[in-house]
């Protein structure tokens, strides 16, 4: 009986079927926890990220994930098709201040991180959640120093569309960070949700134009207690990045309360075209 719960115990923690083609994945190759202890050369994402979603995902649907290379936007973290400049400002970032300095991603929107990411949006939020939140929070160390900020928040949902999915995708990404830093021994800020509020019920961004991205999303956020955000950092939690209008927003409403500095971090970043 023992033998019994501990091999469903296990079943839980490592699903024996791939999480995106339900194929059976051979648990005996797959078993060790990647919450539990860091993996060595942690700076890889390429790496990092084949090793967190192995126990989840089968070899046939393994695919290398395209990693953010530069040049870059040092700003918005926009990455530029040619290969051969230095980091430099986006055409956006020129033109227009933002209200957050910097913004990062784990990789680029396509592929198997884009197929996770929807698994995680419109399916099975939980197995998703697992693999990409660890590959988040060594993405939050690759590129950001803990110390920086007091809080990290996720990306509020409007309360109609948080009702109809049942959760916050952003808030799962985090959910598991505390017990994560504190196997990893590393100190994280606090987590808080409910510091922003989206209070306009705004249609998809996906499939806008830049343009109509900025103007949909345009006061819609508003900050709860200003009292709460005043002198204070953040890091704001986003699944997928395109033109960094949504986190702009956010961070307008956070700067506008008083908040000393405001980054954000995704797991993905579109290729804006
Ligand atoms: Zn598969
Ligand atoms: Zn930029």
């Amino acid at each position: 009986m023992i033998k019994q719960f501990g091999s469903a115990a296990l079943n839980f923690l490592f699903p024996s079927k791939c999480i995106l083609c339900s194929a059976f994945i051979n648990p005996e190759n797959n078993r060790y926890d990647i919450f539990k202890k860091p993996v060595s050369d942690s700076k890889n994402l390429v790496n990092i990220f084949e090793k967190t979603i192995k126990p989840y995902v089968c070899k046939d649907c393994i695919k290398e994930l395209k990693p953010v290379r530069s040049p870059i936007c040092p700003v918005c973290g926009e990455m530029f098709q040619g290969m051969a400049d230095e980091d430099h400002l986006c055409k956006r970032c020129i033109k227009t201040d933002r209200n957050f300095t910097k913004a990062r991603a784990g990789g680029i929107y396509t592929g198997i991180l884009k197929s996770l990411i929807h698994k995680l949006k419109y399916a099975e939020k939980i197995t998703a959640a697992k693999p990409l939140s660890v590959f988040l929070f060594y993405s939050y160390l690759k590129f950001f120093n803990g110390k920086e900020f007091d809080y990290i928040t996720p990306l509020p949902l409007h309360i109609k569309k948080a009702k109809k999915r049942g959760f916050n995708q952003s808030y799962f990404l985090v959910k598991y960070w505390g017990k994560t830093a504190k196997n990893f021994k590393i100190k994280i800020p606090q987590i808080r949700l409910n510091i922003i509020k989206k209070q306009k019920n705004t249609p998809q961004q996906a499939g806008l134009s830049a343009n109509k991205r900025k103007k949909n999303i345009k006061n819609s956020f508003t900050v709860k207690n200003a009292k709460e955000v005043c002198g204070k950092s953040f890091l704001i939690i986003d699944d997928v990045v395109t033109t960094g209008a949504t986190i702009d927003e956010c961070a307008k409403v956070l700067k506008k309360a008083g908040a000393r500095k405001v980054e954000a971090l995704s797991l993905a970043r579109s290729i804006v075209l």
